[in-house]
């Protein structure tokens, strides 16, 4: 099909699926669903020394686990060395490209001269007019030769329309013929990833704007191939708030896929956050369902400008971009609780708190705790931790609620055993008949109805902020609560 549109994610398998190479997978993956197009998952593992098994393996991961799915591939860029030479051939047989006997260390001298005339560094075509004559002579001294692309010497220039930066266009003065394939017959990236996106009929070539100063050079082998040239979009590159380009070494996992996995986050959070991150609808808008995504997509609304990922790695509160932990929230508070209680479950099942009742006859306390205790949370790693007192009696107390609520008053000690006989003593369990008990608690202590109410919530919940104090004694039930009022000394113990 002539116009059919077909796109490509071809990361390089150096490593793990970094944020910013989701979120070009994410981008091509919208507009080819967009578009009823296709997505193509290449791995150009062409860099044999970089490239591993690990890292294509964590790459699709990654993707399966975002939910992104591809539609043909993966193809491996090694399978197709052979039409990648065949293209230099053809190049060169069509006088495209031409044999340079230069050798490094004349090279290299030539570009100090360059420099230190501040003249710009570009090949000086030597090799360029080379009659047959002396190509054999040097041929036959044995001499190594790399294949370089013959930039068209006309007066003129090549450029394309950005869908996103509008008009880019160079000399061909300003561009320098380039070398396509090595002396030991590897060719190089440029024409490999032409060959390839040719061979795959690729139409729309949406990658980082570090890739910009490529397509120029790309394009002109394109046109010397005789191949139609694919529409391109450069997005921004994703930079912290320092304006430093977010990597591993800077900071850490975090900048990985499966960080986010492995710390609670839902795919669809990540798919939302990663889409705004270089991209608005033209509104304000921050939540956006698979639907209304791919609705309001189109290349031309993703930003110039660089993307920031607001991470500040040295300070605790922010595990990851308050954004993108506010989208996460929002989805893990109003999703299906059916659904949140699948992950919940793995959640549990990992932290060793999770019980086979749960799934069973107490599945219904279950989901109303999910329901409950999701208001004050922003992952799954949340139930676990701060909820850890639903699901389990082994958990810590926030440190501001033993100061403020436990150990500021000493008494509490001995009120709170007490407080647990009330409790024992009553029938009817529900949230007004235990409000009542420690209200009149309180009143007959002649002290705050607050004291014992925000103590109890610590002890029970080890938490200083929750739901309603009175539906959590009900919904935790008589046992778990007089039993933790009556053992509540242990907060006590300095
Ligand atoms: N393998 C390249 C990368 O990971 C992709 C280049 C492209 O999209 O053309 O950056």
């Amino acid at each position: 099909m002539a116009n059919e549109v077909r796109l490509r994610f071809p990361p390089s398998p150096t490593g793990y699926l970094h944020i910013g190479g989701a979120r070009t997978a994410i981008l091509n993956w919208l507009y080819a669903r967009k578009h009823n197009g296709k997505l193509i998952l290449r791995i150009e593992d062409t860099d044999a020394e970089r490239s591993t098994e690990a890292s294509i393996q964590g790459i699709m991961d990654g993707l399966n686990w975002l939910g992104i799915d591809w539609d043909e591939g993966p193809y491996f860029q090694t399978d197709f060395t052979g039409d990648h030479q065949a293209a230099g051939q053809k190049l060169l047989d069509t006088g495209k490209a031409y044999k340079c006997f230069c050798t490094k260390e004349v090279l290299d001298a030539k570009r100090q001269a360059a420099l230190a005339a501040k003249q710009e560094v570009r090949y000086d075509g030597t090799c360029r007019n080379l009659s047959p004559e002396e190509i054999a002579d040097q041929e036959a001294a044995g001499i190594p030769s790399v294949l370089r692309f013959k930039v068209p010497e006309r007066d003129g220039s090549v450029g394309y329309d950005d869908k996103v930066l509008g008009r880019i266009e160079q000399k061909y003065c300003e561009i320098s013929d380039f070398v396509i394939v090595r002396s030991n017959g590897k060719p190089l990236y440029l024409l490999c990833n032409v060959v390839d996106d040719i061979r795959d009929r690729i139409s729309h070539v949406v990658r980082g704007q570090d890739h910009k100063d490529n397509t120029n050079r790309q394009i002109l082998l394109y046109e010397a191939l005789g191949a139609p040239v694919p529409v391109f979009a450069h997005m921004p590159l994703t930079l912290d708030t320092k304006k430093a380009k977010i990597s591993k070494r800077s900071h850490g996992e975090i900048v990985a896929v499966h960080w986010y996995r492995d710390h609670g986050f839902l795919p669809w959070a990540m798919i939302n956050f990663l889409c705004l991150l270089g991209w608005s609808a033209g509104d304000d808008r921050e939540i956006f369902s698979k639907d209304e995504l791919l609705e309001a997509f189109t290349l031309e609304r993703i930003n110039k400008s660089n993307a920031v990922f607001n991470y500040k790695k040295d300070d605790p509160k922010f595990i990851t971009d308050p954004k993108l932990l506010n989208i996460n929230a929002h989805y893990l508070r109003t999703m299906d609780l059916e659904e949140l209680a699948v992950l919940v479950k793995k959640e549990l099942e990992s932290a060793g708190i999770w019980q086979a009742a749960y799934g069973g006859e107490r599945k219904g306390w279950f989901l109303k705790t999910l329901d409950m205790s999701r208001e004050r949370f922003y992952t799954l790693k949340d139930f676990s931790t701060e909820g850890r007192a639903w699901f389990a009696d082994d958990f810590a107390m926030c440190p501001k609620a033993l100061k403020k609520n436990v150990r500021k008053h000493d008494q509490l000690r001995e009120w709170l055993p007490e407080l647990a006989d009330r409790m024992a003593a009553l029938d009817d369990f529900s949230a007004d008949e235990t409000e009542k008990a420690a209200r009149d608690f309180a009143e007959e202590k002649d002290i705050k109805p607050g004291i014992p109410i925000n103590a109890s919530r610590a002890v029970l919940t080890g938490q200083i902020k929750g739901p309603s104090m009175f539906e959590v004694f009900a919904h935790l039930g008589k046992e778990t609560v007089v039993r933790r009022l009556r053992e509540s000394g242990r907060w006590f113990e300095k």
